[in-house]
C-alpha cells in the first residue's frame, strides 16, 4: 500500500480531482440507465451577476451535498446547471457600463451588449462553482437566452394560452419608471421612509364649505376621480352622493361611501386617484370609477396633468403644493412614516400604471397551490407557510409581459387591419415575431395579409419557471416523466415567493402536477457582524478569496455546519479555518495509518480476533453511520458534519489510534493477531469516515481513498462507492460501554502526565486502579495490554475494591494512583 504524501496541499488536490472527475464522467446523468432510480435536482439557474459570493457558496454546497449523497445511495443523479440570462439587472448593468439608456441604442446592439455581459458573468460564476467542487453534469448546461431555450418558454406559453391561462388586459400593474417596464408583485420590495402628509381643502360644490383631505401624494390631485368617506361616519354621511371640487383643476367628482375607509386615519376623508396606490385600484374597480392616466412610462406627468404635463413626479408635487398654498387650500402639513414600494433591481419608487399587458391566471390557482404545497416535503417543514402565505396575499394575476429588449419574445402577432390575435403554432418556435411574420397566408378573420409582431417580451420568470420539466427532458425526450416531478427543488428563503411559487403555478397549469416532490430551503448569509452580507455594509467577503485561502473542502464545512438548514448563517472566517485544521488532522492520521498498514493486506484477514477496543470503535462507527444517514436524509447537514468531525477527531484520532499504537509498533508484545486486528479496524473505520464525509469534503476524502483504498475496494471513485448501510448486528452496546471505560482511563492517565508537564511516553512504574467492583475490574483487565502499552506502564494492578486517587471523568467510582520513575506521586 502506498503511503500518503506528507503535506496536505489542498489547492493541488482540489484542482486534480475536479479535473479527474470530469474525465471519469462520474457526475453525468445516464439517460439510458434502466436499473438505477433517477434522482433529479432542480438546480435553480442563477442570474449571472459576476463573481461567486458566499450566498452562492452556501446554495451550491447544499445542492452538491444532496447530489453526492444520493449518488452514493445508488441513484442515477441528475444535477443540471443552467443560467437565467434575461434578468432586468443585466439591462441595468449594460446601461451603466455603456452609459446609455436602452431606448437610445439600436435594439440589436443593446441585446448584443447584454449577451456579452451575461457571458462574462457566467464565466466568473462558473469558475467559482467549479472551484467549489460541485458534481454538476456540465453536459446539461443551458442558457435561457439561447433560441433553443426560447423554444421551450414559447411552447409553454402556447400550451397555456390554449388551456385558457393566458390573457391580455389593461389592468393596473406595478411599473418601474426607471426601468420603464411592468414588474410583478414579487419584484417589489417595501421599505419605510419619511413622508409629508398634506391637509388640503376640497370645496364642496355650490357651497362655502369644504372637506379636509390628508394625502401624502398631492401630485396625484389631477387624477382624482372620487372622494370617499365611511358611510358609518356621522360627520360625513350627509355628503355622500354630493359633488366636490378638485382643487386647482376646478372639476367636480362624486363623494362616495366606502366601508374600508378608516375614519381614524387622517381626516376620515380620502381622495381616490388613478393610481396613487393599490387601495385606489381596488376602489376604482369596485365602484367602476373612470381612470385618468397621469403618468407616462418614464414617470412624467401626461397631458392629463394640464399645466403640470412634462414634469417629473417630484417636480409636479412641488409645483402643486405651491399652487395650493397660493390658493389658500393647503391647511397644514405634518411628517409621517410611510411604506413605499421599490423596484427590487434599481430601487426606483414603483408606480401603478395601466397599459395593455399579458397575464397568467394565477389567482384562481391559490387553492391548488396551497393543497400542493402541503403535499410537498419541505426542509425545514415550516417553510411551506411562506409559499402559502404569499399565494394568499396576491391581489393581482401575474403580469408576464415586459417592456424590455433582452428577453424571450412573446410568440404572437396582430392583424394590422382587424387586430385579430394570431398565436404561433408549436412547430414555429423558437420565433421572434418582431423579425418574422406568422406562417399563415392571411388573417383568418378579415383576410388581410399584414401583421404586426408583438413587441412586448416575457418576464424572465417565464423562462425559469419551467425548469422542473425542462431538466427532465420536456418536450424532447419521450421518457421525460421518468424525471418529473423533480425529486428536489433547492432554493433560497428569499426566492420562495418567486421561484417556488412560479414553478408551482406554471407546472400545475401545464401538467396538472406538482413540479417538485421536496423543497430544500437555505437561509441567507450574514456578515460577521450579524447583518445581511452586502458590499455597502463593508461586511462582504468575496468567495474566491475564501476558496483560494482555505480551499473548497474547508469552505464547504462552513456551509454545511454553519447552522440549521433554513436558518440564516453568519460567515465566520474561524469556522473555515477550523474546517481546514480538521482536514489537516484527518490527512495526518490517514498518513500515519498508511505507514502502519504497509504490510497489511486488505480483505485477507476475515476471521481475525478483535480486541475490546476494536469492537468498541467499530460499534461506534456503525452508530455514527446511522446518525449521519438520518441527518442526510433529513437534509440536516450541520448535524451530519458535526457528528463526523467529533467522531473523527475525538473518538478515532485521540482515543482509538493512540490506544492501538503499541499493538502496531510492538507486535512482539501483544502478538501478530492483535496487530492485524488493529490494522483491519483502522483501515475499515477510516474508510467509513471517508465515506460519510465524502458529500461534505469531496476532494480530500477522494485523495485519501485513491491512495489507500481504490485497489482493494475497487470503485473508480469514492463518490460512486455505495453508501454504508447501517447494520444493527455490528453494534455492540456492551463493547461500547467497556471501551468508553478503557479510553476514559487512558485519557485520564495521559491528562495527569500532561498536567505534571511530563512526556506522554514517560514511564509509570506502577499504576494501581481501584475499579470499585469486580465487573469493572474484569473489563479493565481484559484490555490491560492496550492500557499498559499506551500509557507506558511497567506494572498494572487492577483491584475490584473502591479506593481513592485520581477520579476518572464520567466513571466516578473508578480511581487510580500512578507511581512514576524517580518521583512518587503524592496521594490525594
Ligand atoms: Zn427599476
Ligand atoms: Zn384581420
Amino acid at each position: 500500500m502506498q503511503p500518503l504524501p506528507k503535506e496536505y496541499n489542498f489547492a493541488e488536490i482540489e484542482r486534480k480531482w475536479q479535473q479527474k472527475w470530469e474525465e471519469m464522467g462520474i457526475h453525468r446523468y445516464d439517460w439510458n440507465d434502466q436499473k438505477r432510480v433517477p434522482f433529479s435536482i432542480d438546480t435553480p439557474p442563477p442570474y449571472p451577476s459576476g463573481e461567486l459570493h458566499m450566498g452562492n457558496v452556501l446554495n451550491w454546497t447544499y445542492f452538491d451535498m444532496v447530489a453526492r449523497y444520493k449518488r452514493m445511495r445508488g441513484f442515477n443523479v441528475l444535477f443540471p446547471q443552467g443560467w437565467d440570462c434575461h434578468g432586468l439587472g443585466i439591462e441595468i448593468q449594460v446601461e451603466k457600463t455603456h452609459n446609455v439608456r436602452k431606448r437610445d441604442v439600436p435594439p440589436d446592439e443593446f441585446r448584443k451588449w447584454c449577451s456579452e455581459t451575461v457571458e462574462k458573468y457566467i464565466a466568473l460564476m462558473k469558475e467559482g462553482i467549479l472551484k467549489l467542487g460541485c458534481s454538476i453534469d456540465w453536459t446539461t448546461e443551458y442558457r435561457t437566452m439561447n433560441p433553443d431555450y426560447w423554444r421551450r418558454t414559447q411552447l409553454s406559453f402556447i400550451l397555456l394560452y390554449q388551456k385558457g391561462f393566458m390573457y391580455q388586459g389593461t389592468h393596473p400593474v406595478n411599473w418601474c419608471p426607471r426601468c420603464e417596464t411592468a414588474i410583478a408583485d414579487a419584484e417589489v420590495d417595501y421599505d419605510k421612509r419619511e413622508g409629508v402628509l398634506h391637509y388640503i381643502r376640497y370645496p364642496l360644490e355650490g357651497s362655502n364649505e369644504y372637506l379636509l383631505i390628508a394625502t401624502s401624494r398631492p401630485e396625484f390631485i389631477p387624477a382624482c376621480v372620487a372622494v370617499e368617506v365611511n358611510p358609518q361616519d356621522d360627520r360625513f354621511t350627509k355628503y355622500i352622493g354630493k359633488k366636490i371640487v378638485v382643487p386647482v383643476f376646478n372639476r367636480t367628482v362624486p363623494i362616495i361611501g366606502e366601508e374600508t375607509v378608516d375614519p381614524a386615519f387622517g381626516t376620515g376623508v380620502v381622495q381616490i386617484c388613478t393610481y396613487g396606490d393599490k387601495e385606489d385600484v381596488k376602489t376604482v374597480m369596485k365602484h367602476k370609477l373612470p381612470v385618468i392616466m397621469l403618468l407616462t412610462e418614464n414617470g412624467r406627468i401626461t397631458e392629463n396633468g394640464g399645466k403640470y404635463a412634462g414634469l417629473t413626479i417630484n417636480q409636479a408635487r412641488a409645483a402643486i403644493v405651491q399652487d395650493l398654498t397660493e390658493a389658500g387650500l393647503l391647511e397644514k402639513t405634518e411628517k409621517i412614516t410611510q411604506e413605499v414600494g421599490r423596484c427590487d433591481r434599481c430601487k426606483a419608487h414603483v408606480e401603478i400604471l395601466e397599459r395593455k399587458q399579458w397575464f397568467m391566471k394565477t389567482r384562481q390557482m391559490t387553492e391548488a397551490v396551497e393543497k400542493t404545497a402541503n403535499e410537498v416535503v419541505w426542509y425545514p417543514d415550516y417553510m411551506k407557510t411562506r409559499l402559502i402565505d404569499w399565494a394568499r396575499s396576491l391581489d393581482w394575476d401575474w403580469v408576464i409581459s415586459r417592456q424590455r429588449l433582452f428577453a424571450t419574445p412573446i410568440p404572437v402577432w396582430y392583424c394590422k387591419n382587424c387586430g385579430e390575435l394570431i398565436l404561433a403554432e408549436p412547430e414555429w418556435v423558437p420565433i421572434d415575431p418582431k423579425l418574422e411574420g406568422p406562417r399563415v397566408d392571411k388573417c383568418p378573420k378579415c383576410g388581410s395579409q399584414e401583421f404586426i409582431g408583438e413587441r412586448d417580451v416575457f418576464d424572465t420568470w417565464m423562462d425559469s419557471s419551467i425548469t422542473c420539466a425542462v431538466h427532465a427532458g420536456w418536450p424532447d425526450r419521450k421518457d421525460w416523466r421518468k424525471r418529473f416531478p423533480a425529486d428536489m427543488h433547492p432554493s433560497g428563503i428569499d426566492i420562495i415567493r418567486t421561484w417556488a411559487y412560479y414553478l408551482m403555478v406554471r407546472h400545475l397549469a401545464l401538467f396538472n402536477e406538482t413540479p417538485y416532490k421536496s423543497c430544500l430551503i437555505n437561509g441567507m448569509v450574514l456578515g460577521a457582524d450579524g447583518r445581511k452580507m452586502s458590499k455597502s455594509l463593508k461586511n462582504y467577503v468575496a468567495a474566491p478569496d475564501v476558496l483560494n485561502k482555505n480551499g473548497a473542502d474547508a469552505a464547504r464545512q462552513w456551509a454545511a455546519g454553519g447552522g440549521a438548514t433554513g436558518s440564516d448563517i453568519p460567515f465566520r472566517a474561524p469556522d473555515v479555518e477550523y474546517g481546514r485544521r480538521f482536514l489537516v488532522k484527518l490527512w495526518n492520521v490517514s498518513g500515519f495509518t498508511s505507514k502502519l498498514l504497509t504490510d497489511y493486506q486488505p480483505g485477507k484477514t476475515k476471521n481475525v480476533k478483535l480486541q475490546p477496543l476494536d469492537k468498541w470503535i467499530i460499534s461506534k462507527a456503525e452508530n455514527l453511520t446511522k446518525k449521519v444517514t438520518d441527518a442526510f436524509e433529513k437534509c440536516q447537514f450541520n448535524i451530519a458534519v458535526e457528528d463526523i468531525r467529533n467522531f473523527t477527531w475525538h473518538v478515532f484520532c485521540d482515543a482509538y489510534v493512540e490506544a492501538v499504537k503499541d499493538r502496531l509498533y510492538r507486535p512482539e508484545v501483544q502478538g501478530a493477531e492483535a496487530k492485524v486486528a488493529a490494522q483491519q479496524t483502522l483501515y475499515e473505520v477510516l474508510y467509513r469516515i471517508l465515506q460519510l464525509l465524502a458529500p461534505v469534503t469531496p476532494h480530500l476524502t477522494e485523495a485519501i481513498y485513491q491512495t489507500l483504498y481504490a485497489d482493494s475496494k475497487g470503485y473508480k471513485s469514492l463518490h460512486v462507492s455505495p453508501w454504508p448501510e447501517f447494520n444493527q448486528a455490528v453494534t455492540d452496546e456492551q463493547a461500547e460501554k467497556r471501551g468508553d471505560l478503557i479510553t476514559a482511563l487512558i485519557t485520564e492517565v495521559r491528562r495527569e502526565k500532561a498536567e505534571k508537564r511530563m512526556s506522554l511516553n514517560a514511564q509509570i512504574k506502577k499504576l494501581t486502579v481501584y475499579a470499585g467492583d469486580k465487573e469493572t475490574a474484569d473489563i479493565i483487565a481484559e484490555s490491560s495490554e492496550d492500557i499498559v502499552g499506551t500509557c507506558k506502564i511497567a506494572s498494572l494492578e487492577v483491584l475490584a475494591k473502591k479506593g481513592s486517587g485520581r477520579q476518572i471523568a464520567q466513571f466516578a467510582d473508578v480511581h487510580f494512583v500512578a507511581e512514576y520513575e524517580g518521583a512518587a506521586v503524592e496521594k490525594t
